[in-house]
Formats: structure tokens, sequence, C-alpha cells
């Protein structure tokens, strides 16, 4: 069958920036093991893949490039926060261009870039670590089944061995 909204479609993809062909990839799912599952039409993927996804058989391989736009979405100005030290739990470990996770006060863990280390605090960009960047994927289908009820309801897919939740 051909990918579609409620479809779940499993596939192994690697991520590359555009600009920079040569490098190694940002993302592979290979060298995870497992291929990607995501069930259509429920944001669980940037649009851009979601779009080049669509239509698609088990078995295609294929490559799409991806703007900003319908990737992480532009670079955005005036994110970066100078953040006391106290706040990272491994702040020791920290180099520049590391991502690690935040808790806000409110609570709330969100994925920060580190951009630069001082004495007792660290400047963090909230940016998405790829905003800005036009995206090459090469992605290849390995399934595609119709969601069950329970995986549309719950707006994701759910593993072949079922999940619980
Ligand atoms: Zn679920």
């Amino acid at each position: 069958m051909r990918a579609e909204k409620d479809s779940v479609v499993s596939f192994h993809y690697s991520v590359r920036d555009a600009a920079d062909a040569g490098a190694p990839p940002l993302d592979d799912s290979r060298a995870r093991g497992e291929p990607m599952l995501a069930l259509l039409g429920h944001n669980q993927l940037v649009p851009g893949v979601e779009k080049a996804l669509t239509g698609r058989e088990a078995g295609e391989r294929f490559e799409v490039e991806v703007a900003p736009a319908d990737a992480y979405g532009d670079y955005r100005e005036g994110l970066l926060q100078r953040v006391p030290k106290k706040y990272f739990p491994n702040a020791q470990k920290l180099k520049p261009g590391m991502t690690t996770v935040l808790t806000t006060r409110e609570g709330v863990q969100r994925m920060v870039t580190v951009r630069k280390i001082g004495m007792s605090s660290i400047d963090v960009d909230h940016n998405h670590p790829l905003a800005g960047r036009t995206l090459r994927f090469d992605i290849e289908i390995t399934a595609v089944r119709e969601a069950t009820p329970e995986e549309i309801a719950h707006g994701h897919a759910h593993p072949g061995d079922g999940h619980a939740h």
C-alpha cells in the first residue's frame, strides 16, 4: 500500500546538512538499529519528511532536500540565555557545541546547545540544533501499514510488539 494520512511507515534514514554533504550524518537510524516508526498526518515528523513519504511504498529509497521552514524552522536571534552552572548536573563535562537538557524553573525539560562556558555560568542557545539548516535526508521505506484505531486515537505509532501506556 501507499503511505497516506493514518498510515504507519517504518523507514531508515540518515540526515546531513545540505551545505555540507561530505560530512558524517547528523543522525542515522541504522546506527541505532531499529527503523523509525511514524504515524502520518499527526505531526510526528517534520513537514518536509512527512510530505516526502506520502504516496510512497515499502522498498522505495530516495533522497529529499528539506528547507528550514519544512524542517526545524529558521534560526532565531535572541534565544541565547546565560544560566548559572548549578542548573547543569553535568556542567564539568560540557563543551561549546554540545547539546544538553536544561530543566526550566517551571520544571520543563528543554534541549539546548552550549555556546560559551564562563566561570560561573553557561551561555545556551534555545534554537533547535538543526534550526536554520537545509537538510538532506536519505530515506528507505521498510514497511507501510494502516494504523490501528488505537494508534489514531493516541496520535502516534505503536511498535509491532505493542506497548502499554
Ligand atoms: Zn500509544
